[in-house]
């Protein structure tokens, strides 16, 4: 039985024991089973720095030159901007047909907000001016920007040693995917304890009340992951959508499971190399990118609580509101560090720049983490998608 069906059993499982065992077993749950889910974490999140350090210098060395890494930068960029604004518009699209929130009364408090970065604050802020402390806390985007200049630097030396740091850099990357593979082996016991707390705590009387959003984001990721992904996959990558899935299918149950596109990295490293093909050029410059930045699942979220929000409040959004959220929701969404529950955080910053209320947020507070689990799902999917038709690109 193929790994993805093993998580995808652990899976089922786990709603049932989660089901079963309810709010009073939630106790016994989060005493005994959710630690062993956190050390299944805690061991994915160990390889993040390893595994995109080393790759990137690799793949950047193996580039070869700086103008190919430039053309690579830009295109995957421009894929990231313009998936995430189309996911917005999805979000939209599926939130004006279903109208979530249409009739529901408004309770609860708002959550606290923290004023997000400016865009020179993020752009200062990637400078790493200590490398280790940036490997230390897991900084991506920084660790991305001094894996570049060392691979910069080992271009720049004569042949013999070049060879000499690639090949050690070459062998660690080898040895870290490795390990990912090790610990990807534990996977159905990992994701079965990570599930089952969150299925006790989040029963039927905490999302029903809410199932029009759920439904509605749903709906929305599957028809974003469908069309979108596997549509421009099979026509810019001739790659067939079940060959896609399959070789995404991992990392994406890893990442529904962890709510965390970082947590997810290392697999999706691992698996679009060996399984989809990718070189690791771009596989090691376009996922740890991806895994910051781009983040589509966030996106069709923030369209659809946006309006949902609205809804609540009998709020009608003009046209000039609703460009306005595309607008601040790409931002948003790329601004979203890939750990749980950052886009509700972000979302306050797109209910802000039109207005809408902030304490609409406590509303989808409550069911954040299911919501989370689907929109992280897509986040992963969306940069597995850029590498395929990145690589099919440069390989032509
Ligand atoms: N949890 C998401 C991720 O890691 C980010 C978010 O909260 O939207 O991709």
């Amino acid at each position: 039985m193929s790994l993805s069906i093993q998580i995808l059993f652990a899976l089922i499982l786990a709603v049932i024991a989660g089901l079963g065992a309810g709010t009073e077993g939630l106790p016994f749950c989060n005493a005994w089973i959710a630690p062993i889910g956190k050390i299944f974490v805690n061991l994915i999140k160990m390889m993040i720095v390893p595994v995109v350090f080393t790759s990137l210098i690799v793949g950047m060395t193996s580039l070869g030159d700086t103008k190919k890494l430039g053309r690579i930068g830009l295109k995957t960029v421009v894929f990231y901007l313009c998936t995430t604004a189309v996911a917005i518009v999805i979000g939209f699209a599926v939130a004006g047909i279903t109208e979530p929130g249409v009739g529901l009364a408004i309770a609860g408090k708002a959550p606290a907000v923290k004023a997000a970065p400016s865009f020179m604050e993020v752009l200062v802020g990637m400078i790493p001016t200590n490398p280790l402390e940036s490997m230390v806390k897991a900084q991506i985007l920084p660790i991305i920007v001094f894996a570049l200049f060392i691979g910069y630097g080992i271009l720049q030396v004569e042949p013999e040693r070049q060879k000499i740091v690639v090949g050690f850099f070459d062998a660690c990357a080898e040895v870290c995917y490795k390990v990912v593979a090790v610990v990807m082996s534990f996977a159905p016991v990992g994701v079965f304890c990570l599930l089952v707390p969150v299925v006790a705590k989040n029963g039927p009387a905490v999302l029903l009340p809410l199932i029009s959003v759920i439904i509605t984001m749903a709906i929305a990721c599957v028809l974003h992951t469908t069309i979108v992904y596997s549509g421009l996959v099979s026509m810019l990558a001739k790659m067939s959508p079940m060959k896609f899935f399959h070789g995404a299918s991992e990392h994406m149950l890893v990442a529904f499971t962890t709510c965390s596109s970082a947590a997810a990295l290392p697999i999706n490293m691992k698996n679009t190399q060996e399984k989809l093909g990718v070189s690791r050029e771009v596989a090691s410059f376009v996922l740890p990118l991806g895994a910051t930045i781009n983040m589509d699942g966030t996106a069709i979220y923030m369209g659809i609580c946006s309006l949902f929000i609205a809804n609540v409040f009998g709020i009608h959004l003009t046209m000039n509101q609703m460009m306005m959220i595309v607008l601040t929701g790409t931002l948003a969404s790329i601004g979203t560090a890939g750990v749980p529950g950052a886009g509700l955080i972000m979302l306050a910053m797109v209910l802000q720049s039109v207005g809408l209320p902030l304490e609409g947020l406590a509303l989808v507070a409550g069911i954040d983490r299911v919501l989370d689990m689907m929109r992280t799902c897509v986040n992963v999917t969306g940069d597995t998608a850029a590498a395929c038709i990145i690589d099919d690109g440069e390989k032509e």
